[in-house]
């Protein structure tokens, strides 16, 4: 065969030495595989982190995350052992190496967001917002988000073994942070979980559940056996998917024997009604899939769930190049039996602009790599609009590329449309995020964002800017200042 632009390799899967780390020199295979000892041993601040990585990392590293997490973090930190021991893998000696290397890790870029990450000039999109997919405003019953006309999302918890820097549901999931008060569910878990029981018994035209988060590990398991086992009760479910990005960032939870035991139960049910039980999970990098989440994938197939699929997200100075997204889909693939299944662009949520893309750029990665995975196994790249759902990112209906802007159409009405006569007729604007723009857009957005304001965002703009009133006390840094008046419209 000629030179290829990507050049397919074999690799097998590797579990990178943890005892390499200072802090966890002397723990045991046993301690590490115990999923109690890894949630006993997450890293949730920047002294922990010095803990595990002593001086390897310069001073400056840690200063510059203490700065993130007070003035723009929207999500608190926590690093599960699994995950921190996947960054910078290579044996390396403490010093500027490792500490540059550090800060170039795919991983960390996105789980350990440090201050000189974001970018000062457009920290957040002038139409960023809390909860960028309106999920909140199409709750049904609380947590329940129903969208689609066929399928939901069920949202059973705020919490996660794990909390991603670019978090979709920053709004509910995790701690608050000096930047964002996390909203809070009112009722009881119990009775939370009636009323979506309730929903779904008296709307037969849902057949499909996301039960999500958060993340479902974070769930005590007979909690959640019996909030599936439910679903399994109800004739109009066909398609159960759980939502667990701790599948990697935590696999020792689902290869736990007492774990497996639960989903064995669930799959046996699922499998004599007919019905699919799936796991979702969340990898973004080539370097997370580890022989212990092959173990883990293994586990649930031969409990019986019919698919672990990937639903990653794409990210600027993350996995932004074709070769990036074939690694992992083909580590996902050929190390572990996980379906490459969608990449996300990244949504439009405060302080997330150094990790958006334009959506030109995802057309191009798309095209990029057709052709080298099979083709149910290659990934489609999509991009969630707001007020629309999910879209194959060449689906649009036109692009404004000056400035930035796609616009969409849909064929469905969500839950907060049904007398909306303009719903399927109307086009839905997505936004680039501005410094990919050429000098005119810029300037474009510079004059008119604080009046461009289309009537249907106009809600969402309003509550981005109570969300931003919060910040205002950065007001005297440059970076805040501009998303300050950016918002004051
Ligand atoms: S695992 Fe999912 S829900 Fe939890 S912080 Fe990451 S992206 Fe958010």
């Amino acid at each position: 065969m000629a030179d290829q632009p990507y050049l397919y390799q074999r690799r097998e899967l590797v579990e990178p030495d943890w005892t390499r780390l200072p802090g966890w020199a002397g723990v045991t295979e046993r301690e590490w595989d115990d999923p109690q000892w890894q949630r006993a041993h997450c890293v949730k601040n920047s002294r922990q982190l010095r803990g595990v990585l002593g001086d390897r990392l310069a001073d400056r590293f840690y200063a510059d995350l203490e700065r993130d997490q007070e003035q723009r973090a929207t999500m608190s930190m926590l690093l599960p052992p699994q995950m921190l021991n996947t960054m910078v893998v290579e044996p390396m000696a403490a010093g500027s190496a490792f500490t540059e290397a550090f800060y170039a890790d795919p991983v960390r870029r996105y789980m350990l967001p440090v201050f000189s990450d974001r970018r000062t000039d457009w920290p957040s999109h002038p139409y960023a917002t809390r909860d960028s997919l309106h999920e909140h405003d199409m709750w049904v019953a609380e947590g329940l988000t129903h969208r689609y006309p066929t399928k939901v999302l069920a949202e059973l918890l705020s919490t996660c073994p794990q909390y991603c820097g670019h978090c979709t549901r920053m709004d509910l999931v995790g701690n608050s942070t000096p930047m964002i008060d996390k909203l809070r569910f009112a009722l009881k878990p119990v009775d939370r979980m009636d009323a979506m029981i309730a929903y779904l018994q008296a709307h037969p035209q849902v057949r499909d559940v996301v039960v999500s988060g958060g993340d479902v590990a974070n769930l005590p398991w007979p909690r959640l056996e019996a909030f599936v086992s439910r679903l399994l009760d109800l004739p109009n479910i066909r398609d159960i998917r759980l939502a667990s990005k701790a599948l990697m960032g935590m696999p020792q939870h689902w290869f736990a024997d007492d774990v497996r035991a639960g989903v064995e139960r669930l799959a046996t049910t699922a499998r004599s009604r007919g019905v699919s039980l799936a796991i979702h999970t969340h990898v973004n990098a080539a370097q997370s899939v580890t022989p212990s989440v092959a173990r883990a994938a293994r586990a649930m197939f031969e409990a019986g769930v019919r698919d672990v699929r990937n639903q990653g997200v794409l990210l600027r100075g993350v996995n932004d190049s074709s070769s990036a997204l074939l690694d992992l889909s083909f580590a996902l693939l050929d190390g572990a039996g996980i379906m490459p299944y969608y990449f996300y662009t990244c949504d439009m949520i405060p302080s997330s602009e150094h990790w958006r893309t334009s959506i030109a750029t995802a057309q191009e990665l798309q095209h990029q790599i057709m052709g080298y995975l099979p083709g149910f196994a290659t990934p489609r790249i999509v991009c969630d609009v707001p007020f629309v759902g999910k879209r194959w990112v060449h689906q649009l209906a036109g692009y404004d590329r000056v400035r930035g802007v796609s616009t969409w159409t849909k064929n469905y009405r969500t839950s907060i449309e049904a007398d909306d006569p303009e719903a399927l007729s109307r086009t839905y604007e997505y936004y680039d995020p501005v410094d990919t723009l050429p000098a005119e857009g810029q300037a474009w957005w510079a004059e008119h964002a604080r009046t461009s304001v289309p009537d249907h965002l106009l809600d969402a703009v309003l509550a981005a800017a109570a969300s931003r009133d919060a910040a205002a006390h950065e007001a005297t840094d440059p970076a805040t200042a501009s998303l300050g008046g950016l918002s004051s419209a």
